[in-house]
Formats: structure tokens, sequence, C-alpha cells
């Protein structure tokens, strides 16, 4: 969707009346999105998933981008303490149950954002995993809310293309050879042979961490 196709889109929430939020990783392509709400309606929410695994950079970038792009971004944590996310064995769920874990970090809490909030924006893009390729621009979400995806058909050259347009800040780990960045356990450096999401929680079967395929009607 065009710049003026997003704006028309939030404007139509706007004299609906519907209260819109939006979710970002905080990733080099997730502020593409970012910077176009700040260019657009500044009041619209963002929120950080902060699972409380991130990688120490991608929380100084969120600050830093916050700051630059004029934004408030708020944290969403679990309410599960973390002490309480163990499995049988003790360990933290991510190395036995990271299905579970994602639950409980991200899926939960935004579940329950969902109930105050009528529109969640999402930057999902169609080229990124098959699951994302399926979905609409529009679509219904759990508690009578609608996802928007203005970012779908957007693709990487795109992403780039905009990214110099407004040279705008990148995601320190990226210089080290990282390019999906999600949680510290669960991402891992690309080599040059891997896709990108390829690099989220390599050698499992997992490809989604929930958000995407939970949340979604
Ligand atoms: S990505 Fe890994 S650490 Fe983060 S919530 Fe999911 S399983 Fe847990």
């Amino acid at each position: 969707m065009t710049f003026e196709g997003i704006k028309e889109q939030f404007e139509k929430y706007a004299s609906e009346g519907k209260k819109m939020f939006t979710t970002s990783s905080f990733q080099s392509h997730s502020i593409v999105l970012l910077h176009i709400i700040s260019r657009i309606n500044k009041d619209i929410q963002v929120v950080f998933i902060n699972t409380g695994y991130h990688f120490p950079e991608t929380v100084e970038f969120k600050d830093r981008v916050s700051q630059e792009f004029g934004l408030e971004v708020i944290d969403l944590r679990s309410n599960t303490p973390k002490f309480m996310q163990r499995g049988t064995d003790g360990r933290l769920l991510f190395t036995s149950d990271p299905d579970h874990c994602c639950y409980l970090n991200k899926t939960q809490p935004v579940d329950a954002l969902l109930m105050q909030n009528d529109i969640w924006i999402n930057g999902v893009r169609a080229d990124q995993s098959a699951v994302r390729k399926a979905m609409k621009m529009e679509q219904p979400a759990p508690h009578g809310t609608i996802r928007f995806h203005p970012m779908l058909d957007w693709n990487a050259k795109m992403i780039y293309q905009y990214q110099k347009e407004y040279n705008l800040p990148k995601h320190p780990l990226e210089n080290s050879g990282y390019l999906s960045i999600g949680c510290e356990p669960c991402t891992r450096k690309v080599d040059p042979e891997m896709m990108e999401r390829e690099a989220r929680w390599y050698g499992m079967s997992k490809t989604e961490c929930g958000l995407h395929t939970d949340l979604v009607k």
C-alpha cells in the first residue's frame, strides 16, 4: 500500500472512532512502518513486546528510534514471572517448549491488548514467509478487532529504497551478520545460503511466534 493509501486508511479508522495501536520488533526493516506512522499520526500507540530476552542492542535501538521519530513507545510484558516459565527440567521454557514461551511472552499479552483496541496495525510482509503470504490487507482478529497490514505488498527492495530515501537508522547488529532479529536465545546470524527468517528458531520446525498464527481469524 502507498503512503497515501495508508494515510487514508488511518483517517478512515479515526473518523469511525476506532482505537489503533501497532506492535514493532524494532529491526531495521520494521522501522519503515514506524517512520510512516510518525509522518501521519504520532498519537498512534506503539507497543514493544518486551519478552525480557531481547538483545541489549535492540532495546537501545528502540529508545533511539522512538526519540528520533517522536513516538511514544510502551513496553508490553508478560504477566507470568520468569520463575514460572520453566520446564520440568528447571530450565527456561525457550530451551524445551518455545511455543509456550512465545505464548506467555508474546501472544497472551497482545491478546489482552486487543481487548482494549479496535485496529492492530501490523507490519507483516507477504515475502517473509508462507504464513504471511496467505494474509490479507485487512483481516479479522480476536475480540472483534481488525488486523491492518499496510506493508503486506512491500518487498525487500522497496524497504531498502525507503530506508535510503529517509536515511533511517540501522539496527546495530545488522553489520555483524544478523538480519532477522528477535529474542537472543532464538536468533542466529544468517549464513550466505540462508533465507532471512531461517535465522529464527534455527534447527526447529517453528517459523512463527504465534502472533501471526494464533491472533488471526
Ligand atoms: S522467541 Fe524464543 S525467547 Fe522469545 S518468546 Fe519465543 S521462545 Fe521465548
